[in-house]
């Protein structure tokens, strides 16, 4: 590369260039349910020019596959390897992408209540994690300019990323976001009982043997409690574009 072709860290921080695209980046961004996540990361990518990756609709399509075709929980043999042969994929022309089972796009059924109840156990099957980790890195493979949400991106299906990124908030304010979103959607929500949920669903994902949620250490801690979603996406933008600056300068030496 070129003096005149490298940017410095002072044009990425002052811009809104994509990141160049030369670069291979895989950003990840975990965290517990209700943060904003999703939607944090999808702006991300879309300000950033990488693609967008939502693991949790992995999860959520092989929960809703298990509902869909009355595979007892039990039976965890029968679950792998129908949702091996579901072929989750994305079609990655749509924003956000699409995931399809059998083809089928699923977006609308992994966002129903039943599958939002039974997805975390779904998720602690060993089995069906390590399914999911090495299709998420086939996907980085095919995708290497990636912004990756879930819960173990950083921790474990993607240690070696750029940027890390661990978003919290409390979880009263998680329950609320969340039920606005509902209600938006035309629903009716109980506020308390959507919290409990949550922190049901953060127990059960922070207490699982593989793939636990953690917060990386090397992961950069943001607090949303506190800020609006595009304050966050501002703030997420500034540490990669430091980041990215740094790593291509050092490059540069
Ligand atoms: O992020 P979202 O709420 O869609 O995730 C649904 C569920 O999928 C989580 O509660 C968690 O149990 C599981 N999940 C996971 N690992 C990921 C992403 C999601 O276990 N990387």
């Amino acid at each position: 590369m070129t003096a005149t072709d490298t940017p410095t860290t002072l044009q990425f921080t002052r811009t809104r260039l994509p990141v160049p695209t030369h670069l291979p980046v895989i950003i990840t961004i975990d965290g517990p349910a209700g943060t904003g996540k999703s939607t944090v990361a999808r702006l991300l990518a879309q300000r950033l020019g990488l693609d967008f990756l939502d693991t949790g609709a992995m999860y959520r399509a092989a929960a809703a596959i298990m509902l869909d075709r009355k595979i007892d929980p039990e039976e965890i043999g029968e679950l792998v390897s129908a949702v091996m042969g579901a072929d989750l994929h994305f079609d990655w022309t749509t924003d956000p992408p699409t995931i399809l089972a059998w083809d089928d796009p699923m977006d609308h059924r992994i966002r129903q209540p039943d599958v939002t109840g039974a997805v975390s156990q779904v998720a602690t099957i060993g089995e069906l994690r390590q399914h999911m980790v090495r299709k998420q890195r086939v996907i980085a493979a095919q995708h290497p300019r990636l912004v990756t949400e879930g819960r173990d991106q950083g921790s474990l299906v993607f240690p070696d990323a750029e940027v890390k990124f661990y978003l919290d908030a409390d979880p009263g304010v998680r329950a609320r976001r969340r039920a606005e979103q509902l209600r938006e959607a035309g629903n009716e929500v109980d506020v308390e009982k959507l919290r409990e949920q949550i922190l049901e669903r953060d127990r059960i994902d922070s207490t699982r043997s593989d793939g636990p949620l953690i917060c990386p250490r090397d992961a950069i801690r943001i607090d949303t409690s506190e800020l609006d979603l595009d304050s966050v996406v501002t703030l997420l933008e500034k540490h990669v574009r430091d980041r990215i600056g740094a790593l291509i300068a050092s490059d540069g030496e």
